[in-house]
């Protein structure tokens, strides 16, 4: 029994049965929606079965995800999601903003927003009883199929490219997964993954190919829409005359444009149902130097031309991404824009982000610094109510994070020594 009815192609519009098709559309290759029935999902629901819920994962969408509930409640795979939002009145004043919060994503169980896709896709893959999943990953998705993998006993294997972040291969290892590390780019690794998977017959995770990360993806939208419901309501308790029309605008970096393209799902699901009656305002930021899905929207155009990725940010640095079509249209349909940010300036919103007690790997910042960008060039008005994402935490990758600090000062053990430094 499949809990969804189908699929629908994101290029040509065919649709499929659950059991016609895996991955992408067997005639050009587009990405696949799952279609939720919202039908019965709206019979059967409402907004409060889901909002009193106690389950603290991802997993208190249950009527909303294509898969059921996995096995074990109590393991790694059960703390996926449900991450916290913070507020950040510093920055907002600083900013010009008003109101500013981030939700901390670096809270999952691996330590980033992969984990929700995995936590779905490694679900599905026991449904099917698949023996090994694969992914190809620049580290993070890799590090969380890899983990929540373990969590369950499932066989994974992971396609990294060899320049990834120690950290993330560490992460990799220690969960047991079989590491394969490619002397080649994240495209290579891709592109070889899905041959091999092909090959041996083994469950592919890959982003932008398989159709369910985007469904664990999507429940980071259901968790913000349950923030706002209850952060809205305070906040106009407290401004009685603050402008109730301004959508919550939320921003997003973007690689393979997967993540944005599941947020903006998980609104449109809840759209569908009847649950909201306003989408938010979708804004993707991009590094500079792996811009390809930003530099499509700006040309207005579906058609993805790929770059030659070069960017700190290893976690967004796709040469062609796997996702853009549906990540140019989460855009254009929510009436955001992409922003694209220099290495410098990821870096420099590492460093103030960490002085508000939060750490972002370079990727994670490239949010803040999408909005850094976009608050000075009136983008977003002062009266904006703006979350950020931060979609992977800074321990993954302490190089770049070191750059983004003054080393500290070796000194003799004497407390002459301390006077002289202070
Ligand atoms: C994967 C990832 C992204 C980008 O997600 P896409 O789906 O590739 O656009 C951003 N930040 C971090 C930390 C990631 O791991
Ligand atoms: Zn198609």
């Amino acid at each position: 029994m499949n809990k969804f009815t189908g699929y629908r192609c994101s290029l040509c519009g065919a649709e499929y049965l659950p059991g016609q098709v895996t991955y992408t559309c067997p005639k050009d290759g587009g990405n696949l929606d799952i279609i939720p029935d919202y039908e019965a999902i709206k019979k059967k629901f409402h907004p409060e079965d889901i909002t009193s819920r106690t389950e603290s994962s991802l997993w208190r969408y249950l009527p909303l995800l294509p898969v059921d509930e996995p096995e074990g409640d109590s393991t790694p795979l059960h703390a996926a999601g449900w991450t916290p939002v913070f507020a950040l009145p510093r920055l907002a004043e600083k900013l010009n903003l008003k109101h500013l919060w981030l939700k901390d994503e670096s809270r999952n169980p691996t330590a980033s927003f992969k984990d929700r896709a995995s936590a779905v896709v490694v679900t599905r893959a026991r449904e099917l009883k698949a023996e090994v999943v694969v992914t190809a990953s620049t580290g993070n998705a890799g590090a969380a199929l890899a983990g929540m993998s373990a969590a369950v006993g499932q066989k994974a294997i992971i396609f990294a490219p060899k320049s990834a972040p120690q950290a993330k291969v560490a992460q990799l290892l220690i969960f047991g997964a079989k590491v394969i590390l490619v002397d080649g780019t994240y495209d290579e690794a891709f592109d070889l993954s899905v041959k091999a998977s092909n090959e041996f017959g083994w469950y592919c995770r890959n982003t932008g190919y398989n159709p369910f990360t985007l469904e664990g993806k999507k429940t980071a939208a259901f968790e913000i829409w349950e923030w706002w419901l209850e952060a809205h309501r305070e906040w106009h308790q407290k401004d009685k005359q603050l402008d109730d029309h301004a959508p919550l605008t939320i921003f997003v970096s973007v690689g393979d444009g997967n993540i944005i393209s599941g947020i903006h799902k998980g609104f449109k699901d809840l759209f569908a149902l009847g649950w909201i009656q306003n989408m938010p305002r979708i804004i993707g930021v991009q590094a500079e130097g792996s811009a390809a899905i930003a530099n499509a929207f700006n040309a207005n155009t579906e058609i993805i031309t790929p770059v030659s990725a070069t960017t700190i940010a290893d976690s967004i640095s796709v040469d062609l991404p796997r996702d853009g079509v549906r990540a140019v249209r989460a855009v254009k349909e929510t009436g955001g824009k992409y922003i694209t940010v220099t290495d410098e300036e990821i870096i420099k919103s590492i460093a103030e982000l960490g002085r508000m007690g939060v750490f972002p790997e370079p990727a994670g910042a490239t949010a803040y610094a999408g909005l850094v960008k976009a608050a000075g060039s009136g983008v977003v008005r002062i009266d904006d109510p703006v979350l950020v994402m931060n979609t992977g935490s800074g321990l993954k990758d302490i190089r770049a994070a070191m750059k983004a600090v003054i080393e500290a000062p070796i000194i003799e053990p004497t407390l002459s020594a301390v006077k002289k430094l202070l």
